[in-house]
C-alpha cells in the first residue's frame, strides 16, 4: 500500500510532500528531506512519532 507524508501535517511551515511504495521507503525520503531542508541530522523520537502518526494512505 502506498504511503504519503506532508510536512504541513506535522505543523511545519514547509510545502514538502512525498509518497512512496511503503512506509520504509517513505521514511527514507522524509529523513533525506529533514536533513537537507530542516537541518536535522537525525529526526528525534518525538518528531519521528509525529511523522509516523501523520502518514496517510496515498
Ligand atoms: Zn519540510
Amino acid at each position: 500500500m502506498a504511503k504519503k507524508f506532508a510536512c504541513k501535517n506535522i505543523g511545519l511551515a514547509c510545502n514538502f510532500e512525498t509518497s512512496a511504495e511503503n512506509e520504509e521507503a517513505l521514511l527514507a525520503q522524509v529523513k533525506e528531506h529533514a536533513r537537507t531542508s530542516h537541518k536535522m541530522e537525525q529526526i528525534d523520537e518525538a518528531t519521528m512519532s509525529k511523522v509516523k502518526s501523520s502518514i496517510q494512505e496515498a
